[in-house]
């Protein structure tokens, strides 16, 4: 997966593309770091399936709020908001 390349292709200057991209590479596992393709999905208890990180943990079937997401890798959960890398990829920053 040429994952790597999206960073360096990375512009403010361009549009709505590299801006979904860039949204995608700031989410990871905070426990394996895997990082959830963009046809990822979850379900909820209410039998509805979606990514979850379309509507920031938010339920679109019942409203129900999920505040820790399960990892489709390590099968671990975490809080949803530790998914988002608020200091940028390769540098812990806080
Ligand atoms: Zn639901
Ligand atoms: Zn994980």
């Amino acid at each position: 997966m040429p994952r790597v390349l999206a960073f360096q292709e990375t512009d403010r200057k361009t549009g709505s593309s590299i801006k979904d991209r860039d949204r995608e590479s700031k989410i990871r596992c905070p426990r394996c770091r895997w990082r959830p393709e963009r046809n990822s999905r979850w379900s909820c208890l209410c039998g509805h399936t979606w990514n979850t990180f379309d509507t920031h943990g938010v339920c679109p079937g019942c409203a129900v709020v999920w505040r820790e997401t399960a990892c489709h890798s390590c099968h671990q959960w975490s809080p949803h908001e530790d998914w988002y890398d608020r200091g940028g990829d390769d540098h812990p920053f806080r």
